[in-house]
């Protein structure tokens, strides 16, 4: 199988509204310049310095999208060109966004990183951090990020159910707060192995590497 078939194959199964970020970390140009050629222009990253050397690499007209955990210190290297950052689970990284954003001249779009699964691995906030965030001072003076929606990745686990209710979790959380504010468009939910389940549970974005590109 091709990167275009592939990417051809799964483009089919996404309803209208769902939005696929082509996950190309660790992958060569090459391979996304065939993902480019068969049409895609929206590309996830989970490395700052790599991301930015793809882009300078790669055609202009991409979206890049940071999928990672972000470092502090190395969200300048992306402020420039980024289009939507993931995987936002502080404060202080927002800070230093916006701090970033406004050198730049540009409003940096971001999503908050929800924790959903029952790993301690995972990175995010929970619903409680979440509004405790949205309802500080700080935030509401931070003109230069605008909060998107949300992000969480489910436990890895062959366990169907248990994907389900997290990712149900999150879209509650969600639903919750896209009736109050309208900035609200983007559940960013549903990898390789679980992204139908994810678009059934309200997915407006799914993050495929795998799948598209082969494994790492
Ligand atoms: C790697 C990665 C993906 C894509 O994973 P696949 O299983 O290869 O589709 C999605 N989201 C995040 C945050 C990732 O790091």
């Amino acid at each position: 199988m091709s990167i275009k078939s592939n990417l051809l194959e799964i483009k089919q199964t996404l309803p209208e509204n769902v939005t696929l970020v082509a996950v190309s970390k660790t992958k060569p140009v090459s391979d996304l310049l065939e993902a480019y050629e068969a049409g895609q222009r929206i590309f996830g990253e989970n490395k700052i310095q790599e991301m930015a050397e793809k882009f300078e690499e790669m055609p202009e007209d991409i979206e890049w999208h940071m999928i990672g955990h972000v470092q502090t210190n190395k969200v300048k290297f992306m402020a420039s060109f980024v289009s939507l950052v993931h995987g936002v689970d502080s404060l202080k990284l927002l800070e230093e966004i916006n701090k970033q954003a406004l050198k730049n001249n540009r409003i940096i779009d971001c999503l908050l990183q929800i924790h959903i699964a029952e790993e301690d691995t995972k990175f995010g906030l929970d619903e409680a951090e979440l509004n405790d965030l949205l309802n500080s001072e700080t935030f509401k003076n931070l003109n230069n990020i605008k909060i998107k929606g949300l992000m969480g990745m489910a436990t890895f686990t062959e366990n169907q159910d248990q994907i389900k209710k997290e990712f149900l979790h999150l879209k509650s959380i969600f639903d919750k707060i896209s009736v109050v504010n309208s900035d609200f468009t983007t559940l960013s939910m549903g990898m390789s192995g679980d992204y139908q389940l994810a678009i059934d549970c309200g997915s407006t974005m799914v993050r495929i590497g795998s799948s598209i590109f082969g494994t790492r």
